[in-house]
């Protein structure tokens, strides 16, 4: 079995796990700052916050820009339902921008056309949640300036792109953003089991995430309300969040990956470079690569070209799985799912994102794959298209 993603994990993170499980803290101890540190200094970022998956940092995330009923949050069609649930979560509504036939990402002149009309209607959104799709930084310059233009706040989601850069720079430093997000989900570029960290360069989204992250509670005698001497008030609850805890033990293997980040990304790197090759000539269009942007190649969908034949995917996925190629679909734009459709989204509002879901499957890419497995997913795919 070849699956599309999976974790790469050796004995020294085995062993960072198991120092914890032999040490005071399983939680709340040195293992998460010293996580949240490595990552915001690989990034190039001020300020880090660990919790439990990328879902509760975009929560949290949009919480910090004071995301709530009444307002708006746009986001991506190709992606993960969280980008969008993150919204709801806050009881804003939540809308598409239809996607780069190129990138696969979120458009900046589809956002700007977008913009320039909800302007007129007075809707503008207050937070835009562009996807780094696969690992490939989105045109971050282009959106920022948008920001700036129509005042909303840019919540990067780089579940899939820690490693990767654009324009020469570390994804993650928030030149071009206010926070950006990160997933370590196994099937992620790192792992921590599940887990998840926002970065800002802002010290008050930093400061306002972190009670977030635990409900709400601060034991800064500074940011407490006085009372009187004679009670003792070791901490106090200022707001309302959530348990969205990292633990230390997911923290110090997250310390461990961070260490191989590089190797890893560089590794798909070299599977991407060796698909590109094999896969010339084919009837389909490998992921196209923007000059500006170093991918950390999280997926690797290729993009049949085959007519109107719509059989053609369903045909190449199941001549895939059929010999144990657990190829994948990534994704569905979120507003055809059902929970979306009965908000009143309707098929065909992104047309870019509905053809390239109609043609877009995901192969194996993960860093311990091996050119013998990969030379398996070429043979089968020549062999479904027929070439
Ligand atoms: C995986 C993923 C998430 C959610 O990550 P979790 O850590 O599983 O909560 C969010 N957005 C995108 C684009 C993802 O791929």
């Amino acid at each position: 079995m070849i699956p599309y993603g999976r974790q790469d994990i050796i004995k020294a993170d085995i062993d960072a796990v198991v120092e914890v499980l032999r040490s005071d803290f399983l939680t709340q101890g040195p293992a998460v700052p010293m996580f949240e540190k490595t990552v915001a200094a690989y990034c190039g970022a001020e300020h880090a916050v660990a919790v439990n998956s990328a879902t509760s940092a975009l929560h949290i995330a949009c919480l910090a820009v004071d995301l709530g009923p009444s307002d708006w949050l746009w986001t991506s069609p190709i992606t993960f339902v969280a980008s969008a649930n993150c919204g709801l979560y806050c009881g804003a509504q939540v809308d598409f921008v239809d996607i780069d036939p190129r990138t696969y990402n979120l458009c900046p002149q589809a956002l700007e056309r977008k913009l320039v009309a909800a302007e007129c209607e007075g809707r503008l959104p207050k937070v835009v949640i562009p996807v780094h799709l696969c690992g490939q930084p989105c045109d971050m310059q282009a959106i920022h300036a948008l920001a700036q233009r129509f005042g909303f706040k840019i919540i990067e989601d780089a579940s899939h792109a820690i490693g990767g850069k654009y324009q020469g720079e570390s994804v993650g430093n928030c030149r071009y953003s206010d926070i950006i997000v990160f997933s370590f989900h196994p099937v992620k570029i790192i792992t921590t089991g599940e887990g998840g960290m926002a970065l800002t360069n802002a010290p008050a989204l930093a400061d306002r995430m972190l009670r977030y992250r635990s409900h709400g509670i601060t034991n800064d005698a500074g940011k407490m309300e006085p009372r009187p001497t004679d009670e003792i008030w070791n901490y106090q609850q200022i707001s309302l969040g959530f348990n969205y805890r990292m633990t230390d033990i997911q923290a110090a293997l997250g310390v461990s990956q961070m260490i191989r980040l590089d190797e890893f990304v560089s590794k798909r790197q070299s599977i991407a470079k060796r698909y590109d090759y094999a896969l010339a000539g084919l009837p389909l269009q490998t992921p196209w690569q923007h000059h500006d942007s170093y991918s950390s190649y999280h997926l690797y969908p290729i993009r049949l070209k085959l007519g109107e034949d719509e059989q053609t995917q369903r045909q190449v996925y199941d001549a895939l799985h059929a010999i144990g190629i657990l190829a994948n679909l990534h994704y569905v734009p979120v507003y055809r799912q059902p929970y979306y459709e009965a908000m009143g989204f309707k098929s065909g509002y992104c047309p870019n994102a509905e053809q390239y879901h109609k043609e877009a499957i995901s192969i194996p890419m993960y860093p311990t794959m091996s050119e013998a497995q990969q030379d398996e997913v070429v043979s089968c795919l020549r062999e479904a298209l027929g070439a």
